[in-house]
């Protein structure tokens, strides 16, 4: 997905794609778990796969050894789900709580996640969620 940088990030910040999430996604540290999971969720959305891979958390169960399945997997889920709404909860420590609105095809597959964060090598990275409907 081509993005103009200087419209509205894909992530509902409100704020342009230039200054919220493509810095992060050019390889600046995120500087809060929040700003982390705004930027995989728009990563997802703009099928960016390597990103959603380097900030996830190699001790989480999310991460997978073979990172070329690991890859197509992304690939797929990003290309079969329309990524519609993501609103932020609440963000306290390394948690923050999101709901995000998504369709598969006519299917609504939405749900809320409590995601926990975790330092690796001086960097947040996405460790592991809890999701309800
Ligand atoms: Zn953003």
């Amino acid at each position: 997905m081509k993005l103009n940088p200087l419209e509205p990030c894909p992530c509902d910040s409100g704020q342009p794609y230039k200054t919220c999430c493509q810095p992060l996604h050019k390889g600046a540290a995120p500087p809060t778990p929040e700003r982390l999971m705004r930027s995989r969720y728009c990563a997802y959305k703009l099928g960016l796969t390597d990103y959603i891979i380097n900030t996830t958390h190699p001790d989480g169960p999310h991460y997978q050894a073979n990172r070329a399945q690991w890859k197509r997997d992304i690939e797929d889920f990003c290309h079969t789900t329309n990524f519609v709404h993501l609103a932020v909860l609440s963000a306290v420590g390394d948690s923050v709580l999101f709901r995000a609105t998504l369709f598969a095809g006519t299917r609504d597959v939405s749900f809320t996640e409590n995601s926990l964060f975790r330092q690796h090598n001086g960097r947040w990275k996405y460790h592991s969620g809890t999701q309800t409907p």
